[in-house]
């Protein structure tokens, strides 16, 4: 039945039951997309509990940097009260041939991050935790009106069950004796933050599966004192290009330690693309871990095989412009990612009682650089439903509307870039449609297809 009433008893305006009160809306992950709810509703006057299934204060540092599109900055303009800029601009596009020679220049700005730094500024803002990270800006106060919040480590939700009014969240965590038991919550409004493997989803849309696209990135960073002249000259400040058949490789500056910008303490970033059939021997050998075990997603840093890094090496000496392969040789910590394809038919279950966000509601191969943003958007867009600022037609639209078009395209330019050779006018045309700001896309018509019956 075609609905734009909310049923979960929020119904826009009518958030009362929710605001100020005892209730607490639960958000399943506490990366990026968890913490942007958090800090959101918060400040809407909200009361959260976050559930992370990491079992540390920290989740594992993502050591890797992020374009900051438009709605991430946005996100922070709004809701950030530490002060400290989140984002090095970068004023210049470069392209690279083989040989390492700059074949195009253009002037086009973009925002650089990096994981760990937009991490601590939410988690500044969300529980005051306190970081160097903080440095040149400030931990923010509490507010009378803010909502109360409780970030939960070592919390991993394993089932959720409709329970008519609310949903009944079933988690395991650690006891004080470090015995793993189960526990349960339930609430009114559960916020699905899990990313693109999302626990949540594969409950309610078990079809649903993450998909190979072919290929992986490969990742990691060099302080910009290590590189050489050479390189130095091409990356620093400036967003540098490769693309040949079968690789693409982005190198660029973004902050260093405690989200440092001061020049000399940076870090360099290379996002190197690169083709590994389904079924290879060489994939295969890519993603068993140093102690032998077969990871079917990521191989995290520092865990890499040495003959695979050694593979990754010759193949950079290959097949990348000599500035590109050194960064290869000189990173430390290198990591890889599979390059894979998911979406949800629906941002809303469960009468409106359960939400997908960012990753978990479409994961966006990462040549979009708009996975971030998604997560930012798609929270903003939350909030001003539960607000009663827009209403839930419009929310469903916003979001889901952003969700198909951004993944479409990702899954094409993707497809042409590394399985098709184009001209390298054709590449700089597909990066720039994905730098088109959200406000000026022009989202077709078939992106709303079927919206109603959400
Ligand atoms: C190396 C790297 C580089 C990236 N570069 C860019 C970029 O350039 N531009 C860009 O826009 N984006 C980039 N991204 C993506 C970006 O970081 C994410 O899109 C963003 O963090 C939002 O993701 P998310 O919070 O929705 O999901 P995730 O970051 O995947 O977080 C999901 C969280 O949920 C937790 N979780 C999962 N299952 C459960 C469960 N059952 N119970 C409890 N907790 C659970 C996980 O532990 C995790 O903390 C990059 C990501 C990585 C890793």
């Amino acid at each position: 039945m075609p609905s734009t009433e909310a049923t979960n008893g929020i119904k826009g305006t009518n958030a009362s039951s929710l605001k100020h009160g005892d209730e607490d809306i639960v958000i399943v992950g506490g990366s990026l997309g968890g913490l942007f709810a958090g800090v959101a509703l918060k400040s809407h006057g909200y009361n959260t509990t976050i559930l992370e299934r990491t079992p540390t204060f920290l989740l594992e540092n993502q050591g890797a940097g992020i374009v900051a599109g438009g709605d991430t900055i946005d996100f922070f303009n709004k809701y950030d009260r530490t002060g400290k800029p989140v984002a090095v601009p970068s004023f210049k596009r470069l392209y690279l041939n083989k040989k390492g020679d700059v074949i195009h220049e253009e002037v086009n700005r973009q925002n650089m991050t990096s994981w760990d730094l937009a991490y601590y500024l939410l988690r500044a803002n969300y529980d005051r935790v306190y970081s160097d990270y903080l440095q040149g800006g400030k931990l923010p106060e509490q507010r009378p009106k803010d909502g109360k919040v409780n970030y939960r480590y070592g919390c991993t939700v394993t089932d959720i069950i409709d329970q008519r009014e609310r949903v009944l969240v079933k988690f395991t965590r650690q006891d004080d004796s470090g015995n793993q038991v189960e526990d349960h919550l339930t609430t009114k409004l559960l916020i699905a933050a899990d990313g693109p493997s999302s626990t949540i989803r594969s409950f309610l849309e078990p079809q649903i599966k993450r998909t190979y696209a072919g290929y992986v990135v490969i990742r990691g960073t060099v302080p910009e004192t290590e590189a050489s002249e050479a390189s130095l000259s091409v990356f620093k400040e400036r967003f540098c290009f490769f693309h040949a058949p079968g690789t693409q490789n982005l190198t660029y500056t973004i902050a260093g330690e405690n989200g440092t910008t001061e020049p000399g303490k940076r870090l360099l970033n290379f996002v190197w693309y690169a083709n590994f059939p389904e079924g290879s021997p060489e994939l295969e050998k890519l993603m068993t871990d140093k102690d032998g075990r077969r990871r079917h997603i990521t191989i995290p840093p520092g865990k890499i095989a040495w003959e695979a890094w050694e593979m990754l090496k010759s193949k950079a000496d290959e097949i990348l412009p000599p500035q590109m392969a050194e960064m290869a040789h000189k990173t430390k910590t290198p990591f890889v990612q599979c390059i894979t394809d998911v979406i949800s038919p629906k941002n809303l279950y469960m009468g409106d009682k359960v939400v997908l966000v960012g990753d978990a509601l479409a994961g966006f191969r990462p040549h979009t650089v708009a996975s971030t943003s998604q997560a930012a958007f798609d929270v903003m867009s939350l909030v001003k439903w539960l607000d009663g600022e827009i209403d839930r037609r419009e929310f469903v639209k916003r979001v889901m509307e952003y969700a198909r078009d951004v993944q479409a395209k990702g899954v094409r330019i993707g497809n042409r870039s590394q399985f098709e050779t184009l001209e390298v006018k054709e590449y700089i045309e597909d990066r720039n449609m994905m730098s088109t700001p959200h406000k000026d896309i022009v989202f077709p018509e078939w992106t709303r297809e079927g919206l109603d019956e959400i």
